[in-house]
């Protein structure tokens, strides 16, 4: 074989051809140079202003300061009664909420490890990393059954299969990221919004945005993934000055990706989002007013529904008994 031959042979097998699924995923992903935006420098300031004003005359009252991430922002904006509910509950893992985690720590395997390893292998390193690790969930795995463990490796190895045959292999010119942090400090300490991102690709170039956020769903479609990214879009412009320029949730069952730019539009009702929410917040933990009930999909696992009519004449009509 000629030099140039081997050359590109090598090339080749570094690089294999896509699947027609990798290709539909990375045509989605990646956006054209000449369409991503450049934004203002300013935009930041602006930004982290616009989220302190409506909550200046509120955060002097608190003592201790407000940890907001999209699971409180969701909660309180779906129903405020649950969002109070969930902050008595205690955490407790369960089996189906541990195949996201070790599914994440799969595809943060899979980008530093070398040489590379098939599905099933990936899994084990990250059960093992995460047994080892001793935290809640390390513990909860340690002490399941070897039928339980086996029964996650299997199912998790499954979807890490779907994930490598629909998603385009991750490159290092690509600057790929997984669980990047990002935290963000409002009034000086009091209100601190927080998150972490489970995949990302591309940077900025100066003011133009680059960066892709993708969040890796192991579960069904709902509609506040989409506000969850948004949000996510704030921290990322309040951390590094530039939005991104593409927010992505990849539903790895389907092996389907659903993409929004960013833009103008979406960072202003981001803004309003979470201001809205992070004053209920502050109204909430001041009790300033009492938590409103908003009936919604919610209420089939509400902890408090036995003891909510709203939740129980919402539950009757969704399940066929109330009125058409
Ligand atoms: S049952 Fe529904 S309406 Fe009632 S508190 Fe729970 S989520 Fe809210």
């Amino acid at each position: 074989m000629g030099t140039t031959e081997k050359i590109f042979s090598e090339a080749k097998s570094a690089h294999p051809p896509l699947t027609p699924a990798q290709q539909a995923t990375l045509d989605l992903i990646r956006l054209p140079a000449n369409e991503r935006i450049t934004h203002h420098s300013t935009i930041r300031a602006q930004i982290q202003l616009e989220l302190e004003k409506e909550t200046v005359n509120l955060v002097d009252q608190i003592d201790e300061p407000l940890w907001v991430s999209k699971r409180q922002l969701q909660a309180v904006t779906s129903c405020e009664v649950l969002y109070e509910a969930q902050q008595e509950e205690s955490f407790e893992w369960k089996i189906p909420m541990t195949r996201g985690q070790i599914f994440h720590k799969c595809v943060e395997l899979s980008i530093h490890l070398s040489p590379s390893r098939s599905a099933a292998e990936l899994v084990d390193e990250a059960m093992t990393s995460i047994i080892n690790r001793g935290d809640g969930l390390g513990t909860f795995l340690f002490e399941l059954t070897d039928i339980e463990r086996a029964e996650i490796r299997s199912e998790v190895a499954s979807l890490l299969q779907t994930f490598f045959d629909t998603f385009p292999p991750l490159q290092n010119s690509w600057n790929p990221t997984t669980e990047l942090p990002r935290k963000v400090i409002l009034h000086r300490g009091k209100i601190v919004l927080q998150g972490r991102f489970d995949l990302t690709v591309g940077r900025p170039d100066e003011f133009t945005a680059g960066r892709v956020l993708i969040e890796l769903k192991t579960g069904r479609a709902v509609p506040h993934h989409l506000d969850d990214l948004r949000f996510y879009a704030l921290l990322e412009t309040l951390v590094v000055g530039v939005p991104p320029a593409l927010l992505a949730s990849f539903y790895v069952d389907a092996g389907t990706v659903q993409v929004e730019a960013v833009d103008e539009d979406l960072l202003r009702s981001a803004i309003q989002r979470t201001s809205n929410a992070v004053k209920r917040l502050l109204q909430l933990r001041l009790k300033e007013s009492q938590p409103e009930r908003r009936a919604s999909g919610s209420c089939r696992w509400c902890p408090v529904a036995d003891d909510c009519p709203t939740g129980q004449s919402w539950l009757e009509e969704a399940n066929g008994s109330g009125v058409w």
